[in-house]
């Protein structure tokens, strides 16, 4: 038997993202850029260069460019970096997910309040950039609860506390514990993402049935590589794969049941290959 995540496929920050540059590579009359990938999925941007996108890396070669428009990525971009596109004479079209953008503006808010900002996430994801690129004051990023534990911070200091939209519920809370423990009141924003959470729910209820647990999406996705954290845990047979083309056959010897999700910026179509794929090995 196979079971699908019903969760699995793109997140509405993703469709939204990729429908904008949909949109704009069929009216525009000059070159569309995006700054980095503008979903973790190659597929997609495989699609999207196609209609003519041109994914640049880094700023600086951007800014060697032939001027046009340049989409903003789901994830975001610093501020610092917007306004110097803008600045340079290029066009900008903001595809970041409006939860991304709610993180962002309550981290400029209260900075400019005075805060001491802590972001839950990974320091070197892009998102976690953007937000950090917001901040006014002190800002620290901690990947994990524990990291808390190594800073110095004055007794008077005011603390905001946010989370990468893909940030652990579980560590989430453990780093509010030692908020708690330290007797800090941090003005908090649960700031993960619905779409996350609900993934990663309903990732362990099916991890929890199945004998082999399939999870499809980019090694750079950070929301997929939860989705195989929680599926680990609860299904020692757990394979992260791009597309169907990495389903191994001897993965599925006595398999009564397969479990598959996907993270946020992967396509229905790729899963409905896979879907089908592991129906014909799982019969084998
Ligand atoms: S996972 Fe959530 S925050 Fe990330 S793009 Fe999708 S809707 Fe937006």
């Amino acid at each position: 038997m196979v079971i699908v995540a019903e969760t699995a496929g793109f997140c509405f920050g993703v469709q939204r993202a990729v429908e904008m540059a949909e949109n704009t590579l069929k009216d525009a009359d000059c070159p569309v850029y995006s700054l980095g990938q503008l979903v973790h999925n190659d597929t997609v941007i495989h699609e999207l260069e196609e209609l003519g996108l041109r994914v640049v890396d880094s700023l600086e070669d951007l800014l060697g460019l032939p001027r046009g428009i340049v989409l903003i990525r789901a994830h975001g971009i610093p501020q610092e970096t917007e306004e110097r596109l803008t600045n340079e004479g290029f066009r900008v079209v903001d595809a970041t997910c409006p939860r991304v953008k709610h993180i962002q503006r309550i981290v400029k808010e209260r900075s400019e309040l005075g805060d001491t900002i802590v972001i839950a996430g990974d320091p070197e994801h892009p998102e976690v950039k953007s937000i950090v690129g917001r901040a006014k004051g002190r800002c620290f990023v901690v990947p994990e609860p524990e990291d808390f534990l190594k800073l110095k911070f004055s007794k008077e200091e005011r603390f905001t506390v946010v989370a990468q939209t893909t940030y652990s519920v579980k560590k989430f809370q453990k780093l509010l514990a030692i908020f708690h423990d330290f007797c800090y009141s941090p003005f908090i924003a649960d700031t993960m993402c619905k779409a996350t959470r609900e993934r990663q729910e309903e990732a362990r209820k099916i991890a929890i049935e199945s004998d082999v647990m399939i999870v499809i999406g980019s090694p750079r996705s950070s929301n997929s590589q939860k989705l195989r954290d929680v599926s680990n845990e609860y299904c020692s047979h757990t394979y992260f794969i791009q597309t169907a083309d990495g389903l191994k056959p001897e993965w599925f010897f006595d398999a009564k049941t397969v479990g598959i999700t996907a993270g946020a910026s992967t396509p229905k179509k790729i899963l409905t290959e896979v879907q089908i794929a592991c129906q014909n090995l799982n019969k084998c």
